[in-house]
């Protein structure tokens, strides 16, 4: 048999090719990591942790201003924007630490450059040639261009991490989970936003009664909402002029393109090794995330799987099990719960009630609106809402639904028992935790009629 330099090779050091390399290597497999630009991928560096902590940071200011309803009065004198951007960084480069101390640790190497496919076991970087029995493609995804023109003048999701200085005012496009984020978080800072939408909506595809209401809370902040797509950006003096489809033009401090992402496939040889890509450009690959050439494997951003971290981890321990492991189990892709952390928050786990009416499931919907009780002293007119989807035939669970503060925290619990097959009768049956607004969940007693 031939020798190859690793068993395994993975090119991207992101949430799936991390721990796919450093399990692999505590299973006593030689492995190495390629990388190109940071330890942790887009996670660590340009999505999830950084986004959270500014989430967080604008969240004080409704606080403080809430506040004064219990007599405590906070008065906020000014917001440093390099204060917060530079302790995030200083956060994000101890996580790139343990991320290397991690991956050191295991074992397994770390080849700094870009990983490029010569053939079905070898990989270049920065010159060199490396062979594996195996290669893993992991590097995720990259932000999409507007397709406009001036579409350089509008800074992507990654630079939004890293700006100079704070905008007066900015313009959003797109409407999914990142531009009404990226909205809160501008807007809770002081930055008056637009969010330029297509379709008019905020959050397609959540379940529709649910976005509704998220939609209406959110745009309560303060958040406003231009229905239609910009056809061009030019500079104006030290601003932008945005000019949209119907010629109505906005000059804006700065433009946030956030719609959508696209595989990180660029020069990676996927197009000489003939591996075959679905029609959005993600790679396809079977229950074992092997491509279509034997030995070359994909996960992550860059196979058409749920685009969320904890995805892309279980997909590398499926993977490890499978091929180390002697498993034959494939991963379940249903029940993910996921969370919006736009102000009010948004999570959902299981169907919608969109989805279930389409599978042809006979439903009943348990649903509560009402104002938190943390609000009640304030002048916040912000509504909850949460909402279960029931089979009625079985009486199991199948959906749930909610906006409102720490909906993503509270969702998670509600996904175990929902993954458990709870009933209805079980919710029922538990006791709440009082008072609290997640105790709404066990004590709707009323379908919809
Ligand atoms: P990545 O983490 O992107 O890692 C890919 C790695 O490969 C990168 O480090 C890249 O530099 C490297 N690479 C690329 N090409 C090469 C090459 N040729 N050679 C060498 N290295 C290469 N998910 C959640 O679950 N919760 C959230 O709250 C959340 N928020 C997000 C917010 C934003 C703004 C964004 C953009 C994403 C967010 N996500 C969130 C999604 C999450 O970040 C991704 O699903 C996850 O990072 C995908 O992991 P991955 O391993 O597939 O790719």
């Amino acid at each position: 048999m031939k020798e190859f330099d690793f068993d395994l090779i993975v090119i991207g050091a992101g949430s799936a090719g991390v721990r796919a390399s450093r399990m692999a290597s505590n299973m006593g497999k030689r492995v190495a990591v390629v990388e190109s630009r940071y330890l942790g991928g887009t996670c660590v560096n340009v999505g999830c942790v950084p986004k959270k902590l500014f989430v967080y940071a604008s969240e004080f200011t409704q606080y403080a201003h809430e506040a004064n309803s219990y007599g405590l009065n906070y008065e906020l004198k000014e917001f440093d924007w390099i204060t917060l951007r530079n302790n995030k960084t200083k956060e994000i480069e101890r996580l790139n630490g343990i991320y290397k101390n991690l991956l050191d640790n295991s074992g397994a190497t770390t080849l700094w450059g870009h990983g490029k496919l010569n053939d079905r076991h070898t990989v270049s970087v920065a010159g060199k040639q490396y062979t594996a029995e195996k290669i893993l493609l992991a590097t995720g995804g990259w932000p999409a261009t507007l397709g406009i023109p001036g579409e350089d003048l509008a800074i992507n999701s990654n630079d939004f991490f890293y700006l100079e200085s704070f905008p007066k005012t900015a313009i959003i496009v797109g409407s999914g989970y990142i531009a009404v984020e990226f909205s809160g978080i501008l807007n809770g800072l002081g930055c008056e936003v637009k969010i330029a939408s297509r379709s008019g909506k905020l959050l397609r595809g959540f379940d529709e009664s649910t976005r509704i209401i998220a939609e209406r809370e959110i745009l309560k902040k303060g958040i406003n909402l231009i229905a239609e797509p910009p056809r061009s950006i030019e500079k104006s003096g030290d601003k932008f002029l945005v000019t949209f489809n119907s010629g109505r033009t906005e000059e804006t401090d700065l433009v946030i393109n956030t719609t959508g992402r696209t595989p990180n496939i660029k020069d990676l040889g996927i197009n000489e090794l003939n591996i075959e890509l679905n029609p959005n450009n993600t790679i396809k690959v079977n229950g074992q995330f092997e491509t279509s050439v034997a030995g070359i494997y994909a996960m992550g951003d860059l196979i058409d799987t749920p685009q969320l971290t904890p995805v892309a981890l279980a997909e590398a321990m499926t993977f490890l099990h499978q091929q180390y492991e002697g498993s034959n189990e494939t991963l379940v892709y249903s029940d993910i719960p996921t969370a919006v952390f736009s102000q009010p928050s948004l999570a959902t786990v299981g169907l919608t009630e969109e989805q279930a009416i389409k599978q042809g499931v006979n439903i009943a919907i348990f649903e509560s609106e009402f104002k938190a009780l943390r609000l009640t002293l304030t002048e916040s007119t912000e509504r909850t809402y949460m909402k279960l989807v029931v089979d009625s035939d079985s009486d199991k669970v199948i959906g749930a639904h909610m906006v409102g503060e720490h909906a993503g925290e509270i969702l998670q619990g509600i996904a175990i028992a929902i993954k458990a097959g709870a009933t209805k009768a079980v919710f029922d049956s538990t006791i709440g935790i009082h008072p609290s607004s997640a105790e709404e969940f066990v004590t709707m007693r009323t379908a919809r009629a």
